[in-house]
């Protein structure tokens, strides 16, 4: 889907105009958060991390294998 939702940045008004503000002529911003990634760059990292603190032992069995 397209983010179609543009918002002033001077006045805060919402709006579906692409160029600028009907309100107050001012530039517009798209208010929409970064899309959230499935590909986690810092993964291997943080998998160390746990490692070295010993958070994670992966000589032991799961707790929730029988
Ligand atoms: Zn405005």
């Amino acid at each position: 889907m397209n983010w179609l939702m543009r918002k002033c940045k001077n006045c805060g008004h919402y709006t579906l105009s692409w160029d600028k503000c009907p309100v107050c002529g001012g530039e517009l911003i798209i208010p929409h958060p970064p899309r959230f990634s499935p590909v986690d760059k810092y993964v291997g990292q943080r998998l160390k991390m746990k490692i070295e603190k010993s958070v994670l032992k992966l000589d032991e069995k799961p707790s929730y294998v029988p």
